[in-house]
């Protein structure tokens, strides 16, 4: 690994930072080392990178990979990265926002495709569920997310962290926890500290499902009102109250109980008998 030159290079263009894009770019090599060696990438991975900032993480994928297609949204750094990754054949640039694209079109044919990022914190909830619900064939996401994110996807029930991204995430994917990273790490320096994980995806989900849409319909309506009970949080998808009734009893489940005290196996069976009864 050569020494960091984030530093260099941004003063090199005399490169303007973005607080709204979520610019907070990397400058310790001991941290990148450690992004790259905890996605275990080899010479087969494709990399799909999201926000490769002036391609400092980049630099070090596309010497470990088979190629690296990186996504970005700030179009002045296109010329920045084309110029710094020029000798480098297996590197190409989508100047676009990563929630417009389809990764699909992206992949194409690869087999073996990896997605890793140190990721703009602003979206990072969305980009985690489109790369999730959408289906893509990755591997693994290796990403740095802020801390507390962190903690909320790798949360376990009956903690105030644990909500929809948790059970989102665990149905999907295995959870391996790479690194904290500090402030320090960055410039300019977030008011957050950070994590890496990486996300495995799993080969069949977590719990069986007859209707994910209806699952995470289940889930999303037990968080988004916390405090109430069960029983309360479902009616208001207007579901019919015998039937709900019935589902519940049949799935196990007291009504009083709050969506935050259920398990994934929990929410799968009672999806599954809302889904039977409707
Ligand atoms: N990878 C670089 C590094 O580690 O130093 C930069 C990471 S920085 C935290 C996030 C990057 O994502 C920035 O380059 C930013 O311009 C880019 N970005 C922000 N929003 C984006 C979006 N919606 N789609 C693609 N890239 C985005």
């Amino acid at each position: 690994m050569e020494k960091n030159n984030t530093k260099e290079i941004v003063s090199k263009y005399n490169f303007k930072f973005t607080k709204s894009l979520g610019q907070n770019f990397l400058i310790d090599s001991q941290v990148l080392m450690d992004i790259v060696d905890g996605a275990e990438v080899n010479k087969n991975d494709f990399i799909i990178e999201i926000g490769p900032g002036v391609g400092t993480l980049t630099k070090e994928l596309l010497k470990v990979s088979k190629k690296v297609t990186a996504i970005e949204l700030d179009s002045d750094l296109v010329p920045i990265l084309k110029e710094e990754l020029k000798e480098y054949e297996n590197f190409s640039i989508i100047n676009k926002d990563a929630l417009k694209v389809d990764f699909d079109e992206v992949i194409g044919k690869e087999e073996s495709v990896k997605l890793v990022a140190n990721l703009p914190y602003y979206v990072t909830t969305p980009i985690i569920a489109k790369l999730l619900n959408e289906h893509y064939k990755f591997k693994s996401l290796t990403i740095m997310i802020q801390k507390e994110v962190g903690e909320r996807i790798a949360a376990e029930p009956n903690t105030k962290e644990y909500g929809a991204l948790s059970l989102l995430v665990q149905y999907y994917c295995d959870i391996k926890v790479i690194r904290k990273v500090s402030p320090a790490s960055f410039i300019p320096r977030p008011k957050v500290d950070s994590i890496v994980i990486r996300l495995d995806r799993l080969d069949t989900p977590k719990v069986k499902v007859e209707d994910e849409k209806l699952f995470f319909k289940i889930i999303r309506a037990s968080f988004n009102m916390r405090r109430k009970t069960l029983w309360n949080a479902l009616k208001s998808l207007g579901i019919n109250k015998d039937l709900l009734e019935k589902a519940l009893e049949e799935a196990g489940i007291d009504p009083k109980r709050r969506g935050e005290t259920l398990s994934i196996n929990e929410f799968g069976k009672l999806s599954d008998c809302i889904g039977k009864l409707a």
